[in-house]
């Protein structure tokens, strides 16, 4: 059984956990307080030490064991994520329980040397008897929120990095996704992480701010820009440093040479995945002006093609939105481009005879900067499309938006495209592929501008979930610092004379330096 908060009064607050496919309501579950929050935050400091002190050998060990576990269920895990969160059952495979094996993997290879201590030699004269280390100590207990849209693979890949580095994690998970959380707990539990060390919070907002409010030692914060800025403003207060991963209106670039086939194929993938909700989603399509009218007409051709239903069935290629807010917002965004003069290619409204959170795949073209769906994160199954006439006015385009998380260039000729991924404001461009970053864990994860601050995933991931520790031993204890007191003349000349045997040009004039910095080290110290 994973480790759950309930609170016993009959008026606690509760929260429906349903299939966004049917409605059916999965699970009631009771919100944690603020006196839980604080209490599991407790608890999770006090198994922490012990935590660290098994090293990170044996954690890794334990890792091993989280890995053989998700991969022996892989597929219980996958229906779950399906159920909840409507994603078919391929994608909840790929891009969720895919990601985080893939993510074990990188931890399990590389966390012993990423972490270990490192030696830090002096370049610096003055400290050459010194010696240098770096220490990566784990910050004590990380408070991780996280959103629905990929309920598993996110907080997951955040979850081992901040333990295998020897933190504790209290998890507040999306209140629309809390089963599939509980189920990350069931897995860790079982490969022998204590309940005490990795702890589920179920709850909205509120217990969100609870955790953020209460003795952790860091967030990390996924979900959207609104949220992310109170959360900011919050930490701030206190000084807690946080990791915020926040939304995105991520454009794809056509370039004249590009391959047609293969970049409307990527665009109606990049545009549809998870039904539009991915904060990597292809929101802005840019396409040179010459293959407007073919690019257009291939992704509309391909849209039509896609299968929409219950991700249970394994011929969906799209399945629900995640509730009603979310239909609604894509609705105002179609609405809205609709009415400053957007053409539906295809799709454009709900499709209620599928169920109520069903939203055609939209395909649109003739969108403007001046709509909101060209400005703000839709967050839903819609393409617009828009023609540039030269690779300027592209860069300019891609740029224009308070996002930057990610992008991406099409084109048969690699070394223009990434001449141009380098003028893209954004935490990744990729060249002829799209969101597939995610799923690559040696590759940080992480946007610029309004996107979010830090990062999670790989090498800068892991080292989000420690702080550095310098350690420094002197190796002549019983020596007084050449720089330390009484000061005076002779001292000031010898320490000219220093800095010119370290710094002067020419040989002469560092020797000259040398027989005057000389008699610092016979100068009587206090
Ligand atoms: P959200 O901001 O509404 O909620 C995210 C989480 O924050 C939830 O667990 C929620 O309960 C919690 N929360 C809400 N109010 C809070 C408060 N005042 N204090 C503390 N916690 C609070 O976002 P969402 O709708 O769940 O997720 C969608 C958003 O997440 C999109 O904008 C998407 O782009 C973004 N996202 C970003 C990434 C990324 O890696 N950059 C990944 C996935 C999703």
């Amino acid at each position: 059984m994973a480790t759950e908060i309930h609170i016993s009064q009959s008026n606690a607050r509760k929260i429906t956990s349903l299939n966004p496919a049917t409605g059916e309501t999965l699970r009631e579950l009771e919100c944690a307080d603020v006196a839980q929050v604080q209490a599991a935050v407790v608890r999770a400091r006090a198994a922490q030490g012990t935590w660290f002190q098994l090293g990170v050998k044996r954690r890794v060990g334990l890792l091993r064991e989280f890995q053989a576990r998700l991969h022996a269920s892989k597929s219980q895990i996958a229906a779950a994520i399906t159920r909840e969160a409507g994603k078919p059952l391929a994608e909840a495979l790929v891009t969720e329980v895919l990601v985080v094996l893939d993510a074990t993997r990188f931890l399990i290879d590389n966390a012993w040397h990423l972490l270990r201590e490192e030696p830090l030699p002096h370049g610096s004269l003055a400290t050459k008897l010194k010696r240098g280390r770096l220490l990566r100590e784990p910050h004590g207990v990380i408070g991780i929120i996280s959103p629905w849209n990929y309920p598993f693979s996110i907080p997951a890949t955040e979850t081992l990095a901040a333990l295998v580095a020897g933190n504790a994690v209290v998890l507040k998970p999306s209140e629309l996704t809390p089963l599939v959380a509980l189920e990350l707990a069931e897995l860790l539990h079982a490969s022998g992480v204590p309940r005490d060390v990795f702890q589920v919070v179920i709850g909205e907002g509120p217990t969100g701010a609870a955790l953020l409010n209460s003795a952790i030692d860091k967030l990390v914060f996924t979900g959207s820009v609104r949220t992310g800025k109170r959360i900011a403003a919050a930490a701030a207060e206190r000084l807690l440093p946080v990791v915020l991963e926040l939304g995105g209106k991520d454009p794809m670039l056509v370039l004249q040479d590009a391959d047609i086939d293969v970049a409307s194929s990527a665009a109606v993938w990049g545009a549809f995945v998870n039904a539009g909700q991915a904060c990597l989603s292809i929101e802005r399509c840019y396409v040179h002006r010459s293959l407007f009218d073919s690019f257009a007409a291939a992704c509309a051709a391909k849209t039509k093609q896609l299968r929409l239903g219950n991700g249970m069935d394994a011929n969906t290629d799209v399945g629900p939105m995640i509730h009603e807010p979310q239909v609604q917002i894509v609705e105002a965004h179609v609405e809205d481009a609709k009415a400053r003069g957007a053409r539906v290619l295809v799709g454009g409204r709900r499709l209620p005879e599928l169920g109520a959170n069903f939203y055609a795949p939209t395909v649109l073209a003739e969108v403007t900067h001046e709509m909101r769906i060209m400005r703000e994160e839709t967050f839903g199954p819609v393409l617009p499309i828009m023609a540039f006439d030269d690779q300027e006015e592209a860069v300019r385009l891609a740029n224009d938006s308070e996002y930057g998380l990610a992008a991406s260039v099409w084109t048969r000729d690699a070394k223009r495209g990434e001449r141009l991924a380098r003028r893209i404001h954004a935490g990744t461009v990729m060249v002829n592929d799209v969101i597939s970053c995610f799923g690559i864990s040696e590759a940080p994860h992480g946007g610029v501008k309004a996107s979010g601050i830090g990062s999670t995933h790989g090498r800068f991931g892991l080292e989000e979930m420690v702080r550095l520790k310098y350690l420094d031993t002197d190796r002549v204890p019983r020596m007084k610092k050449l720089w330390w007191h009484a000061y005076g003349e002779s001292f000031r000349r010898q320490m000219e004379g220093f800095l010119d045997l370290q710094f002067g040009r020419g040989l002469m004039k560092r020797l000259s330096g040398a027989l005057r910095a000389a008699g610092a080290v016979r100068r009587k110290r206090l």
